[in-house]
C-alpha cells in the first residue's frame, strides 16, 4: 500500500492517497451517472415499447377500419360509383356491380352513360353539366339498361367531389323498383278498402273509429267525417243486451276475433241484420294497435235470394216467366183441370221477320223488337193468364180455367186474333218502324194432348202450319199435323247432308231485253230433289239450311258454280251474259267482297259478269255491313239487283241512297196486267223512277204475251218469266240461250201461243 504523505507537509503517500481517494470519489460518481444513464435508457426503451404497441394496435385499427369503410362501401344498399369529369367510372362498389350486372373489371374507365337506357341519356347529361356547376347534390330518376332488366328504375344523386386535385363526380343509385311495389302494394290495398262491397271500419285501440270505406257509408248512411273519432256504438240498434257485447269482446280479447250476425241502426232510423267480423290486429310486442270490422248487409243477401229466383224463373230481356215457369205454371194448370173438368188453352207464337229484323238491324234492334212484343202481348191478354218467352223469338200465352172445349176455342181465336193485331202493328225501333207480324199455334187440353209436353209440342206444330201459310195468322192442331212435323224433321235431316252429298244443283232462268230483242242475262235458281218428298222449293229448304248453321256455306256453293258454270259456256255472245245470284239477308250478313273477288278469281268469271240479288228486306237500316259489302263488291265491278222489289216495306224515297244497279219488280204486280189499272199505275210508276234514278227496271214472273205486250208498250227494259222460259239446267240454258240468238222473238198473234223456246 502506497504511504500517504502528511497534508501539511505534503508527504509523497498522503497525496497518493488523496489522489485515490479522490478517483474512487469520481469513479463513484460515474457509476452513479451510469446508473442513472441505464435507468434512463431502460425508461426509454420501455416507452418505446408502448409507442410500438400502440402504433400497431392504431395500424390495426386503421386497418379494421379501412375494411368496415370498404364493406361498408360495398355492401351498401346504394350502388355507388366515382366518376371522372367526363363520367367514366374510376370506382364502384359490389351493390353497384350487382345492379348492373357486370364486374368491376368491366365497369371502370368505361363511360357510365352506356349503361343508361336511351331515354335517360340525355337526362344523365343534363344532370352532369349541372353538378358540374355547383355542389349540391342534384337528384332524378333514370332508367338503366341492364342486362338482366332493361328497364331498371334508380333514382339518382350526382354530387361533384371538390377534395380532389381532379374534378370528379360521386354517384349514388338507389333501385326503386322495392319503393314501387311499395307503393303498388298501397295503391292496391286503398283500392280493395275502397270499392270492397263489404262495409270495412277501422278503429284504434280505443275502440274510435279512424277510417271507414265507401260501402260503409253505402250501407250505414253516415258518411267518413260523421263517423270519425266516434265509437262504432252509434251503430247500435238497441236490439242486443250487455251480455251480447261483454260476450263479443271477451272472445275479441281471448282469441284477437269475432265473427256473427248483429242488428245495427243506419243514420235514416232503419234496423238491418249485418254479418260482422271484428279482427284485433296487434304490434310486434302483442298489443293491441286496431281493430279491424268488416261487414256485409245480410238485408241485400236476401234481396240477392230474390233475383237469383228472378234470374231462374224470368226473362232477363223482358221480364216475362220464362221456360221454366211456363212449364210449372201449364203442369198446374193440368193439374186443376184434370181436377175441375175445366179446359186449357195453349198458343205458341213465332214473330214473322224476326230473325231478318235482328241480322239486319242487329242484336239491339232486336231486341227492343222483342221487348215491345211482350209488353204488347201482356196487355191484350187478362192478369190470370200467362205470358211467356220460350227464347228468341217465340213467346206463349196459357189461358186456363175455361169451361168447355167451345168456350176454349172462342176465347182461344179471340185472343189469337188480338195478338196478331197487336203484333201487326209497325214497332219503333231507335228512327226505324219496321213491320213484324207474327204466327200462332194453338194446343188444347184434353182435347190434343194429356201431358204438358204433349200440349206443348202439338202448339208448336200448329204454329209451325200457321207459318208455312205465309204467317199472320193463327192455326188449331190437327192430328194430320204431325205428319207435317215428321216431315219437317225429315227434312232437317236430309239437309244436314245435301252439301256433300251433291245433292243441289243450279237451274237458269234467262233474262231478255225486250228492245234490242236478245237474252243479256241468266238469273241462277236453287233446286233440291228430296229423295221421298220430290222437288221442294227453295223458300222452303233455305231456310232451314240456315237454321243448320250451313246457310254460308250454301251461299258459297251457289255463288261458284254459277261462276263456273257462265264461265264455261262458250256459244258466241255467252261471254256477254251475265248471272245473277240470290243471297238470302243471313247469307249476305256473312259474306265478304273479298271472298266474292276470289270467287271470281278461281271460275275466271269477269267481275261485270255478275249481279248480286239482295231484297228490300236486306236493307234495313243498320244492315252496314250488308251496305258496305255491296258496295265493295260493285267496286269489283259487279252489278247489284234489288229482288222482288214492292213486296217489302221500304220507301221509294230511300232507293236513291241503296247501291244498286237494276230494280226487279216483284211478279204480284204483274200478275195483275194488263188488266189491273192500280198495277199497270205502279209498274208505270217504278220504271219513271228507274229512269230517274239511272237504274235497269227488270219485271219477273212474267207469264202471258199480254203481259209482256203491256209492259213492253210502258218502257220496261228487261224480262224474264215463264212467258220466255221456266229456270233451265245449265246445259240446256246454254242451248236456249244460243238458239235465242238466232231466231229473235217477235211478239205472238195470240195470247194462246206457246212462248219461245219453251218445249211444253
Ligand atoms: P226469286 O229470286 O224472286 O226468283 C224468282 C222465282 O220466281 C223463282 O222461283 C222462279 O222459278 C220463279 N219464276 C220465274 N218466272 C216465273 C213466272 O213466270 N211465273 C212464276 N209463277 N214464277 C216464276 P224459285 O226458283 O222457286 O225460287 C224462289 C225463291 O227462292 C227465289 O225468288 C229466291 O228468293 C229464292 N232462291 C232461289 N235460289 C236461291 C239461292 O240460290 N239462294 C237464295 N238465297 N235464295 C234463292
Ligand atoms: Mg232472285
Ligand atoms: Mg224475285
Amino acid at each position: 500500500m502506497p504511504k500517504s504523505p502528511p497534508r501539511d507537509n505534503h508527504h509523497p503517500a498522503q497525496h497518493e492517497l488523496d489522489a485515490a481517494r479522490d478517483r474512487i470519489r469520481d469513479l463513484e460518481a460515474s457509476q452513479e451517472a451510469s446508473s442513472q444513464i441505464l435507468e434512463e435508457l431502460h425508461l426509454h426503451h420501455e416507452e418505446l415499447r408502448t409507442q410500438n404497441e400502440e402504433l400497431r394496435a392504431a395500424q390495426e385499427a386503421l386497418r379494421e377500419a379501412s375494411q368496415r369503410y370498404q364493406d361498408l362501401f360495398d355492401f351498401a344498399p346504394v350502388a355507388f360509383f366515382v366518376l371522372d369529369h367526363q363520367g367514366s367510372i374510376i370506382e364502384v362498389n359490389r351493390t353497384a356491380t350487382d345492379m348492373l350486372g357486370i364486374p368491376r373489371s368491366g365497369l371502370l374507365r368505361q363511360p357510365l352513360r352506356r349503361h343508361l337506357a336511351t331515354v335517360s341519356r340525355e337526362t344523365f347529361d343534363r344532370l352532369l353539366a349541372v353538378a358540374r356547376q355547383q355542389t349540391v347534390q342534384t337528384d332524378v330518376e333514370l332508367t338503366l339498361n341492364t342486362p338482366n332488366d332493361p328497364d331498371l328504375h334508380v333514382q339518382a344523386s350526382l354530387t361533384l367531389d371538390r377534395r380532389k386535385r381532379e374534378v370528379c363526380f360521386r354517384l349514388a343509385m338507389l333501385d326503386l323498383t322495392g319503393r314501387h311495389q311499395a307503393e303498388e302494394h298501397r295503391r292496391l290495398a286503398a283500392t280493395v278498402f275502397e270499392e270492397s262491397n263489404e262495409g270495412i271500419m277501422i278503429t284504434d285501440a280505443k275502440v274510435r273509429i279512424q277510417r271507414v270505406n265507401r260501402a260503409f257509408t253505402v250501407v250505414t248512411g253516415y258518411q267518413e267525417s260523421e263517423a270519425l273519432g266516434n265509437s262504432p256504438g252509434m251503430l247500435s240498434s238497441g236490439r242486443h243486451d250487455a251480455a251480447f257485447y261483454e260476450a263479443m269482446w271477451d272472445r275479441l280479447q281471448q282469441k284477437g276475433h269475432w265473427m256473427g250476425e248483429i242488428w245495427n241502426r243506419r243514420k235514416n232510423g232503419e234496423i238491418y241484420p249485418e254479418w260482422l267480423k271484428i279482427n284485433a290486429v296487434t304490434d310486434s310486442e302483442d298489443v293491441v294497435q286496431h281493430y279491424v270490422g268488416i261487414f256485409s248487409d245480410i238485408g241485400d243477401h236476401r234481396q240477392t235470394g230474390q233475383d237469383v229466383e228472378r234470374f231462374a224463373f224470368y226473362d232477363a230481356l223482358t221480364d216475362l216467366p220464362n221456360r221454366t215457369l211456363l212449364q210449372e205454371r201449364l203442369k198446374h194448370g193440368l193439374m186443376r183441370s184434370k181436377r175441375d173438368g175445366r179446359v186449357l188453352a195453349l198458343l205458341y207464337m213465332d214473330l214473322d221477320n224476326f230473325k231478318t229484323i235482328n241480322d239486319t238491324m242487329g242484336h239491339q234492334a232486336g231486341d227492343l223488337l222483342l221487348q215491345e212484343a211482350a209488353a204488347r202481348l201482356q196487355q191484350v191478354v187478362r192478369p190470370s193468364d200467362t205470358v211467356a218467352r220460350l227464347g228468341g223469338d217465340e213467346f206463349t200465352v196459357l189461358l186456363s180455367d175455361l169451361a168447355d172445349e167451345a168456350t176454349a176455342t172462342a176465347t182461344a181465336s179471340r185472343v189469337a186474333n188480338t195478338i196478331l193485331q197487336a203484333l201487326e202493328r209497325p214497332f219503333q225501333l231507335h228512327d226505324n218502324e219496321v213491320v213484324s207480324g207474327c204466327s200462332i199455334g194453338i194446343a188444347m187440353f184434353p182435347r190434343d194432348g194429356s201431358t204438358c209436353s204433349e200440349i206443348a209440342k202439338h202448339a208448336d206444330i200448329a204454329m209451325y202450319q200457321a207459318k208455312h201459310k205465309g204467317g199472320h195468322s193463327y192455326t188449331f192442331f190437327a192430328p194430320e199435323m204431325n205428319r207435317e212435323l215428321e216431315r219437317r224433321v225429315r227434312l232437317e235431316e236430309r239437309l244436314r247432308h245435301a252439301l256433300q252429298r251433291d245433292e243441289l244443283s243450279l237451274v237458269f232462268q234467262p233474262v231478255v231485253d225486250v228492245h234490242r230483242q236478245c237474252v243479256v242475262g241468266v238469273e241462277a235458281l236453287l233446286r233440291w230433289d228430296d229423295a221421298s218428298d220430290g222437288p221442294i222449293s227453295p223458300k222452303e229448304f233455305i231456310p232451314v239450311m240456315e237454321n243448320l248453321g250451313l246457310g254460308h256455306k250454301l251461299a258459297q256453293w251457289v255463288l261458284e258454280r254459277a261462276c263456273e258454270t257462265l264461265s264455261e259456256w262458250s256459244f258466241p255472245g255467252a261471254e256477254d251474259l251475265w248471272v245473277a245470284v240470290n243471297f238470302s239477308p243471313r247469307q249476305l250478313q256473312g259474306l265478304t267482297s273479298r271472298e266474292v273477288q276470289e270467287t271470281l278469281k278461281r271460275t275466271g268469271l269477269d267481275a261485270s259478269r255478275l249481279v248480286l240479288e239482295a231484297t228490300e228486306e236486306h236493307f234495313h237500316s243498320h244492315a252496314e255491313h250488308i251496305i258496305n259489302t255491296l258496295h265493295a263488291v260493285r267496286e269489283l265491278g259487279a252489278k247489284v239487283a234489288l229482288d222482288d222489289f214492292g213486296s217489302g216495306h221500304s220507301s221509294l224515297g230511300r232507293l236513291r241512297h241503296l247501291p244498286i244497279d237494276i230494280i226487279k219488280l216483284d211478279r204480284s204486280f204483274v200478275l195483275g196486267l194488263p188488266d189491273e189499272s192500280r198495277d199497270l199505275a205502279i209498274v208505270n210508276t217504278v220504271i219513271t223512277m228507274a229512269r230517274q234514278l239511272d237504274l235497269r227496271f227488270l219485271a219477273e214472273g212474267v207469264e202471258s204475251h199480254a203481259q209482256l205486250g203491256m209492259l213492253r208498250s210502258h218502257g220496261c227494259e228487261l224480262v224474264q218469266g215463264f212467258v220466255y222460259t221456266r229456270p233451265r239446267s245449265g246445259d240446256d240454258c246454254a242451248a236456249w240461250c244460243a238458239g235465242f240468238r238466232e231466231q229473235p222473238w217477235a211478239p205472238a198473234p195470240s195470247p194462246h201461243s206457246t212462248t219461245h223456246g219453251e218445249p211444253n
